[in-house]
């Protein structure tokens, strides 16, 4: 429905790497069920942020609210993992040797082993899970393909479609577009927008057509903080946002 609700909320995070201040007093708020966009100039952050996220990287002070009052800073990358933060790097991390059926499974929470998952059969539950991201990623028709033989975006899709596995409530995509032929681009853009009926997305992009193609709001950041926010075109055309990207 329409009601709006925080999902994940950084209120003044800072981290310094060796007296160098990366993350710098940074807040941000997405909804449930909204998708992000996050750009900025190399160095600006975005990485750390998403490593902040994740738990990979603690963050010297701030909070980092999940869910409500769930303060993320306090828990490993697995437990946050387990919460139902899903992470997506640019490079596609897929079993290649597996079939995009196996791979959905053996993503699929619950999956104990290899060998269980690719010699037992799966509840109707579990099946019907994987019929629905077969159907969303589009790739029900090379469903029985070896991740091995599969085009680059198609790839993105699968690995897309694993983390879906684990049901996540929020995904970090982290450019998925780059390397992508435009029909390609275009498909990654629609497949986002149907995963952000239901869950929150945040994506760092460098691609600004993408960005476009994605309609959502844009967040900037700068020197570790939030130089602009608001629509593309509003962030586009900030003073402040022009003169970082064209420098000074
Ligand atoms: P972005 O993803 O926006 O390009 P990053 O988050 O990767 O930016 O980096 C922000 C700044 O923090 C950069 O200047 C980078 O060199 C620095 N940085 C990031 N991680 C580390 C680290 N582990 N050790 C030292 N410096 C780091």
């Amino acid at each position: 429905g329409a009601r709006r609700e925080t999902l994940l909320y950084l209120d003044g995070v800072n981290k310094t790497f060796d007296g160098f201040k990366a993350i710098n007093n940074l807040s941000l708020v997405v909804q449930r069920g909204e998708m992000r966009a996050i750009i900025g100039p190399n160095g600006a952050g975005k990485t750390t942020m998403m490593d902040i996220i994740t738990g990979k990287t603690k963050p010297d002070s701030g909070d980092v609210f999940f869910a409500g009052d769930v303060d993320l800073t306090k828990y490993d990358e697995a437990a946050i993992a387990s919460m139902g933060i899903g992470r997506k790097f640019q490079k596609p991390t897929v079993f290649e040797g597996l079939t995009i059926e196996d791979n959905l499974r053996l993503s699929m929470e619950g999956s104990r082993s290899v060998l269980e998952t690719l010699f037992h059969r799966k509840s109707g539950k579990e099946n019907d899970l994987v019929e629905d991201i077969l159907e969303e990623t589009r790739l029900g028709e090379r469903r029985h393909a070896k991740a091995a033989d599969l085009s680059h975006g198609q790839k993105q899709w699968l690995e897309i479609g694993m983390l879906l596995a684990q049901d996540p409530e929020l995904l970090l995509v982290d450019e998925p577009v780059a390397g992508m032929t435009d029909a390609e681009t275009e498909e990654t853009a629609r497949l986002l927008r149907k995963i952000s009926e239901t869950r929150s997305v945040v994506v760092v992009e460098h691609d600004m057509h993408f960005v476009r193609m994605l309609d959502v709001k844009v967040t900037c950041l700068h020197e570790g903080t939030v130089l602009s926010e608001g629509s593309l075109d509003h962030v586009s055309s900030d003073e402040r946002v022009i003169e970082v990207y064209l420098g000074r």
